[in-house]
């Protein structure tokens, strides 16, 4: 099996999954250049808790972790299998030792951009969780010791937002505060010229920084995308936007060259 894609989606409004939108047209066009893996390892912002898990069960439960959402989103299904042995395969490269999980499932930052790449549900999905406790440098170096796992044909799949602040949301706004913008960008200024320090040093983006987000959630599973990725990897930029005050749709996808 060739070497898989890295990818990193915003995955925004869980609405994203039932709604045809620009975002959610954006991950449709994706998916078809997308390559069919083994397995996709899904490092979401909604696994961000105590210790770095590693989802380990052969049938994962679907996950509606959030509340208030129309029946539909409810009702929707991602019958994904699990993974176990690329969920073994995980746990053997990562040190210091990550711990097997059977409580965790898929969660709705997982399944809400998949149900559009992977629609069929037909590819075995696992989640890595993220520990919070630890600094970025912590998670970029997580996502290097991963990179091997893309020659075994496993799809490393980040989901979160590189902008996401729920204290400068406007949700009457259509578009990003300027700040939102200024930090996006220069995010993807270091994406493009591969200055990862910078992304892991998301400081030296100058104030916008501090409004980006409050809580690195969304922010950290970029970190292992870009730790997985290839200096050699192509880099396509999608759904580069801004919403609602204070969110980054922005996605990037490293392809390895032929
Ligand atoms: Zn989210």
């Amino acid at each position: 099996m060739s070497k898989m894609p890295a990818l990193f989606a915003g995955h925004g409004s869980p609405m994203n999954a039932i709604e045809s939108n620009p975002f959610s047209e954006g991950w449709r066009t994706l998916s078809r250049q997308l390559p069919k893996p083994r397995a996709i390892l899904s490092v979401s912002a909604h696994w961000y808790g105590h210790g770095t898990r590693v989802m380990t069960q052969a049938a994962p439960q679907q996950i509606y972790d959030f509340f208030g959402f129309p029946k539909a989103l409810y009702e929707l299904k991602y019958p994904a299998a699990g993974a176990p042995e690329a969920a073994g395969e995980t746990l053997a490269l990562l040190t210091p030792p990550a711990v097997s999980d059977e409580a965790w499932g898929i969660d709705h930052g997982t399944w809400s951009v998949l149900v559009h790449l992977y629609p069929e549900a037909d590819v075995p999905v696992y989640q890595l969780s993220i520990d919070a406790a630890r600094p970025p440098a912590y998670h970029y170096a997580l996502g290097q010791r991963l990179a091997p796992l893309r020659e075994a044909g496993i799809l490393i799949f980040g989901t979160g937002n590189i902008v996401h602040s729920f204290q400068g949301a406007r949700f009457d706004m259509a578009e990003g505060h300027p700040w939102a913008y200024a930090f996006d960008d220069y995010i993807h200024r270091c994406i493009t010229e591969r200055d990862h320090d910078g992304v892991i040093d998301y400081h030296q983006a100058g104030p916008c920084a501090r409004q980006a987000f409050q809580i690195p959630d969304h922010y950290y599973p970029l970190l292992y995308v870009l730790g997985a990725a290839a200096p050699t990897d192509r880099i396509d930029v999608f759904n580069r936007a801004c919403v609602m005050g204070g969110f980054s749709m922005t996605g990037y996808l490293f392809t390895p060259e032929e």
